[in-house]
């Protein structure tokens, strides 16, 4: 099959040609073997990456939807739960069960990981920045950094982990959102002229769009900014890009600009910034500035080291060493989210709240059995929990 990009199709992934060829032989071995072994596979992780204390966990529905069609059931946390890698006894946290005929499934380990560990990855660096950036704009300008087929992958994770927008067409769709964004230095060096790119904008672009001028092309931020602020009569921001080698002290550039435009009459022009930001500077810049497009840091956020292993096998606990043996579920008490990792069908943990178990029916029996909230929902509750998580 002829292909014009090196990526695999929904199709191909559904048909677990994206499997590593280890998985394959062991089916064909089983099925030659007619070894037919009902398994319980759970997955967990040793840590979460920069030894941060939490993760929100992404990829419940690309989850359900492999697994859909395929004889086995499955229990996962839910889209947007933020998890811990192992409770205060050190059981590592289960954050996805399946049940079934090992050879049934074995391919499917492979694309689950992938589905799981990246966004994860991504939504937890994003939900650090947001709790940072707290009641300010937090945009996702990542897109460009990676592979244009992760591209809506990569925007959701940013926005259900609390991003206000996103700055890709494909995935402001996805998300039923509009995309966000100012305008590139391209125009304003095409146009041959900053003030005739910020009055072509104003003019041409719809009305709905906020007048964001770009304000670090060719000149001093401030003197850019002040002429913006003269050449749009409407000018909602600006948007300082300014580059690594001139920056000097980012912040105190900022700090001018917010003065210079207050000054002047314009304390209604909002300030916005990008590029290279990443947690420590969204807090540096925090008090100074009305929003943040923050891109690699998030899209290149740190992939989650999820690995899936047998628990059970005909009912029996097994475990390979390192592992612990036996199906589990997670409870966490509604008032101090203490986790308690329990074997399965125990009684519930005692706390000071009520315990609730977090590992919920996805696909049972091949048929997706769980109602997926809207993403603004999604992110609701994520921005909901993390209001209560530290940072460290
Ligand atoms: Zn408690």
């Amino acid at each position: 099959m002829s292909k014009l990009f090196f990526v695999a199709s929904d199709e191909e992934i559904k048909n677990g040609k994206t499997t590593d060829i280890y998985f394959e032989r062991t089916e064909e071995i089983l099925r030659k073997k007619a070894i037919s072994k009902s398994v319980a596979a759970e997955v967990t992780c040793g840590g979460i990456p920069n030894s941060w204390p939490w993760g929100i966990f992404l990829g419940t529905e690309d989850v359900a939807r492999l697994f859909e069609g395929i004889p086995v059931t499955v229990y996962s946390l839910r889209e947007g739960t933020f998890f811990r890698a192992k409770d205060d006894q050190g059981i590592r946290t289960p954050v996805v069960l399946i049940e079934g005929d090992y050879a049934s499934f074995c391919v499917y380990e492979t694309p689950l990981l992938g589905f799981i560990c990246q966004a994860s990855g991504i939504a937890t660096a994003a939900a650090r920045v947001k709790k940072v950036a707290g009641e300010k704009t937090v945009l996702s300008f990542g897109a460009r950094r990676m592979h244009p087929s992760i591209t809506p992958m990569i925007s959701r994770a940013c926005y259900l982990a609390g991003f206000d927008g996103v700055s890709a067409v494909i995935s402001a769709d996805m998300l039923h959102i509009p995309a966000t964004g100012t305008m590139p230095h391209a125009l304003v060096i095409i146009m041959q002229d900053h003030a005739k790119a910020w009055k072509a904008f104003d003019e041409i672009v719809d009305k709905t769009v906020s007048r964001v001028a770009l304000c670090d092309t060719y000149l001093d931020e401030k003197l850019e900014t002040l002429m913006a602020a003269t050449a749009v009569k409407d000018l909602s921001g600006v948007r300082l890009d300014t580059p690594g080698s001139r920056r000097g002290n980012f912040k105190e550039i900022i700090q001018e600009v917010r003065w210079e435009l207050n000054l002047r009459g314009y304390s209604h022009i909002k300030i916005f910034v990008s590029g290279g930001l990443d947690e420590d500077s969204v807090q540096d810049l925090k008090p100074f500035v009305d929003g943040f497009g923050v891109g690699t840091y998030v899209s290149n956020g740190k992939t989650i080291d999820f690995s899936m292993d047998i628990v059970e096998m005909e009912d029996q606990y097994v475990a390979k060493r390192g592992k612990f043996s036996g199906k589990k579920q997670i409870y966490r008490c509604k008032e101090c989210l203490r986790d308690v990792i329990v074997p399965w069908n125990s009684r519930p943990p005692e706390c000071h709240g009520k315990m609730e178990p977090l590992l919920e029916p996805l696909v049972e029996k091949g048929t997706i059995v769980q109602k997926f909230p809207s993403a603004s929902k999604t992110r609701d509750h994520v921005l909901e929990q993390v209001s209560h998580l530290d940072l460290f």
